[in-house]
């Protein structure tokens, strides 16, 4: 997967120069597009000019290639970008997950509303940590709280195929992140990142158990927000 990559390359591989920007706004800075960039005073580019405005090549949307320079510098540098209108992916998002372990195990019974096949169970365990230069306040302590956490799929094809994009999402750092708590207000603790999980087996006490006839469709779309799809399964 080579080295790190400048940001300024980052932002040339996914943005197409635009020779003769309109006088819509820019989303990211609300300057207009056919004046300079809102980031360019406090930019250090020697290669992007102040007024140099950019398409994303698959989305089409038209930001200054210096508030795109901006906002990848503020996130955590994987090498990808994702466009601020849309959401579109370009490249490998990561995140930033701190270190832990998944574990996969099968269980002979099945769950409510898959009575049809067994269970997937997943066991996530991270421990409390000091933040990295990726994290809210690098240098700082983080707390882990209830972990293990323990996490069901059916083991159904589909079920099957949630599982391989999960391991992907954890190999991308995207399952968990740090920062607030919404359940407990915590800050600088470990919480999950927008791909929900079932936490509960036989039971939906929480909200987060089955049955829910909708999960599986509804992690799939939440992995692919992640830029997790079938076709990263396969490179
Ligand atoms: P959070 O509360 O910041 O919420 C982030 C996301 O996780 C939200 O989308 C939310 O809907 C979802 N979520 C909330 N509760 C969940 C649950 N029980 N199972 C699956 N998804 C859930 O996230 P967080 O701080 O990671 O807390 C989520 C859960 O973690 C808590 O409900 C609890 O089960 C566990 N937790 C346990 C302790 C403990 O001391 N035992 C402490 C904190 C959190
Ligand atoms: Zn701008
Ligand atoms: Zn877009």
């Amino acid at each position: 997967k080579g080295g790190p990559v400048e940001p300024e390359q980052v932002v040339k591989k996914y943005l197409e120069n635009v020779e003769k920007p309109s006088d819509e706004d820019c989303i990211i800075c609300m300057e207009t597009l056919n004046s300079q960039s809102g980031y360019a005073d406090s930019s250090e580019s020697k290669t992007i000019k102040p007024a140099a405005v950019g398409k994303l090549k698959n989305c089409g949307h038209v930001f200054h290639q210096l508030c795109m320079l901006a906002m990848y510098n503020n996130g955590n540098k994987d090498g990808s970008l994702q466009c601020p209108a849309c959401k579109a992916i370009y490249g490998e998002k990561t995140g930033t997950q701190p270190k832990g372990k998944m574990e996969i195990f099968l269980i002979p019974q099945s769950l409510p509303g898959h009575q049809d096949c067994g269970t997937i169970h997943i066991v996530y365990s991270i421990t409390p940590g000091t933040q990295g230069p990726e994290h809210p306040n690098p240098g700082k302590p983080y707390s882990a709280r209830g972990f293990p956490r323990h996490c069901y799929l059916p083991d159904s094809s589909k079920g099957r195929l949630v599982l391989e994009l999960l391991k992907l999402a954890w190999a991308r750092r995207l399952i968990f992140t740090i920062g607030v708590s919404s359940t407990t207000g915590e800050s600088d603790t470990v919480v999950w990142n927008e791909i929900h999980h079932k936490t509960e087996m036989n039971s939906n006490i929480t909200g987060h158990g089955f049955p829910d006839p909708n999960y599986l469709d509804n992690v799939i779309a939440e992995l692919a927000a992640q830029g997790v799809t079938e076709e990263g399964l396969n490179a």
